[in-house]
């Protein structure tokens, strides 16, 4: 195996200054869920590993300004029980306790699964439908990014070789906003085959003002469904309308058939996870 040199830097600054040296031929390890799986089976070669465990003050989840942010060390378990996260943005809760195994939720990191970017990731989708704020650090600038239109390719994103996830935001959603996550799994623990978000937010005599829709593991990034939502809006959140948008929904997915399944099964699968999701978001949002 080739020689990979370690760092662990002790503050944010530090971190950025070996990425801005080492770029492309670094890795960030935070929950090392995803890192050490892939430096074991030598996918991607790296000079250098950047270990940020020892950063002071990344290991919170807040509530400031409407929004609920999320600092680069905070793991899935903490996100998952946090009581800022279950009162402000349930779904986010319920998104984060559904990751992987018992081992996978307690190292692995929320900012780093938005960082890592898998196309079959939860964090991806929840920040694609929420458009989550991404603050990305590099040596000489801090910047924000939208969670809607982060997410690029197959483990590509809007970040840059030497930028570091230090925080991700959520909206914190108000009484009559509401959101549902469905996803579907062959195993417990293994990456879902197929998932879907939904958001809906509704006037005060219960018309859908605002609609949004995701899925993710089907193609090649989380997707917004634009399309199905656009049904939805300005009508009253039925049975018959979610229906609709479901259905549409996974008439314009595009996923292929493969070991997890043909693209017929997938796209069924989407649409049942659609209904679901829509309904949990409509029933939020009512109460
Ligand atoms: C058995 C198993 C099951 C899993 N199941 C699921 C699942 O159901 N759903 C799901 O979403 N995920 C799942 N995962 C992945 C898990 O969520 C990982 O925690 C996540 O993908 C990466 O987070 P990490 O903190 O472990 O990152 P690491 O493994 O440390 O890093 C992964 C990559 O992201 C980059 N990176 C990490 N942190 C940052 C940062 N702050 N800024 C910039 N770049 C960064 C690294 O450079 C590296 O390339 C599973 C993993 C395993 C091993």
């Amino acid at each position: 195996m080739p020689e990979i040199k370690y760092a662990n830097p002790e503050t944010v600054e530090e971190a950025c200054s070996l990425l801005h040296e080492h770029k492309e031929d670094a890795a960030i390890l935070s929950g090392g869920q995803s890192l050490l799986p892939m430096l074991r089976q030598r996918v991607g070669s790296y000079d250098k590993v950047i270990d940020i465990n020892d950063l002071p003050d990344q290991d919170y989840i807040d509530v400031t300004d409407g929004e609920v942010r999320i600092g680069c060390l905070s793991r899935h378990r903490d996100v998952a029980t946090a009581e800022a996260v279950e009162r402000h943005c349930p779904v986010l809760a319920e998104v984060a306790a559904q990751i992987g195994d018992v081992q996978v939720r307690n190292r692995g990191t929320f900012c780093g699964a938005v960082a890592h970017a898998d196309p079959s990731g939860d964090p991806p989708v929840i920040a694609t439908l929420l458009d989550a704020t991404i603050v990305a650090r590099s040596a000489d600038d801090t910047r924000t990014l939208s969670g809607d239109s982060f997410f690029h390719d197959f483990y590509e994103t809007a970040l840059s070789k030497d930028e570091l996830v230090t925080e991700v935001r959520f909206p914190a959603l108000s009484a009559n906003e509401g959101a549902g996550y469905e996803k579907y799994e062959p195993t417990e623990g293994a990456y879902p085959v197929a998932t879907v978000g939904a958001y809906l937010s509704l006037s005060d005599d219960g018309q859908i003002t605002e609609a949004r829709l995701a899925t993710g593991a089907l193609e090649a990034g989380p997707t917004p469904m634009e399309d199905a939502a656009s049904l939805l809006e300005d009508r009253q959140p039925t049975d018959e309308a979610l229906t609709e948008a479901a259905e549409r929904l996974g008439d314009d997915t595009m996923p292929v058939d493969d070991f997890e399944g043909s693209a017929e099964f997938k796209t069924a699968i989407s649409k049942k996870l659609a209904k679901d999701a829509l309904k949990t978001a409509r029933d939020r949002a009512q109460h």
